[in-house]
């Protein structure tokens, strides 16, 4: 029975990668991409499907969602991938105007997208969330003096992925007696658009700890937090 599986914002960066390397494993990965066009050249590249789907439009939510059931019946694997920030600030020069937009995407669109494919989700026998968080959601991490992250807090960026790190966690306790497993990783600094291309890993390499999560076996955890070597702090 094929494997399906969708990657939210995979037109591009990590996503994408995600999505190639889950259809190199011979899974149907369905490129969502807010933009029709960039979904549809990124499918083009990969030789996979894809579906428009805005995490922050609740229409396109619902009618990805309503095409997916349609086409394929079930969903095996969602990777809520799609994230933005804005460049870095001290938290007192931050905006509730940011933080609504940052939000919107980061935590409110995984909320929408995770309600919407959770029905097909538990149609599948061994399904799959994993939500694509950052080590500078770990609260513990930027408390901890040993690990200087960065020298100033993006406080909307991190605050939105330790929000999405108590919502993973939220769906694993409510899934918990299903086979259904929920966990949230943190890809490292990867060289994508969010950042300028500054970060130091590839996309390949930013994607290999997502796709290893996405493809937990049964007795595999639910409820962690990880990177590509092991656990981080919450
Ligand atoms: P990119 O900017 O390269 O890609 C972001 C993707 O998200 C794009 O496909 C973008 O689409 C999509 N997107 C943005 N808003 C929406 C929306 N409303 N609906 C649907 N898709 C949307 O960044 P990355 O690949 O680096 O980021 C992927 C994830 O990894 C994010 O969640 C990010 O926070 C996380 N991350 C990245 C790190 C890094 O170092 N790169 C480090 C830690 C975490 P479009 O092309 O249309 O803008």
């Amino acid at each position: 029975m094929v494997t399906v599986a969708l990657v939210t914002g995979a037109n591009k960066g990590i996503g994408f990668e995600i999505a190639r390397q889950l259809g190199d494993k011979g899974i149907t990965a369905i490129i969502g991409a807010r933009d029709e066009e960039r979904g549809r050249a990124a499918a083009e590249r990969l030789g996979l499907p894809h579906v428009r789907l805005d995490v922050t439009d609740a229409a396109s939510i619902r009618a990805a969602a309503a095409w997916i059931e349609q086409e394929y019946g079930k969903l095996d694997i969602l990777v809520n991938n799609a994230g933005i920030t804005f460049p870095d600030g001290p938290p007192s020069q931050s905006t509730t105007e940011e933080a609504r937009q940052v939000y919107e995407t980061n935590v409110f669109g995984v909320i929408e997208v995770t309600n919407a494919l959770l029905p097909l989700l538990r149609r599948s026998p061994a399904g799959r969330i994993v939500n694509v968080s950052s080590e500078r959601g770990s609260i513990g991490r930027t408390l901890d003096r040993d690990h200087p992250l960065w020298p100033m807090l993006n406080l909307v960026y991190c605050s939105s992925k330790a929000a999405l790190n108590m919502i993973t966690v939220s769906y694993a306790k409510e899934l918990w007696d299903t086979p259904i497993k929920v966990n949230t990783v943190d890809p490292g600094w990867v060289k994508t658009d969010i950042n300028h291309n500054q970060g130091i890993k590839s996309p390949e390499e930013g994607a290999a700890p997502i796709v290893a999560m996405a493809l937990l076996a049964a007795d595999g955890p639910t409820a962690t937090f990880v990177q590509h070597d092991g656990p981080l702090p919450w």
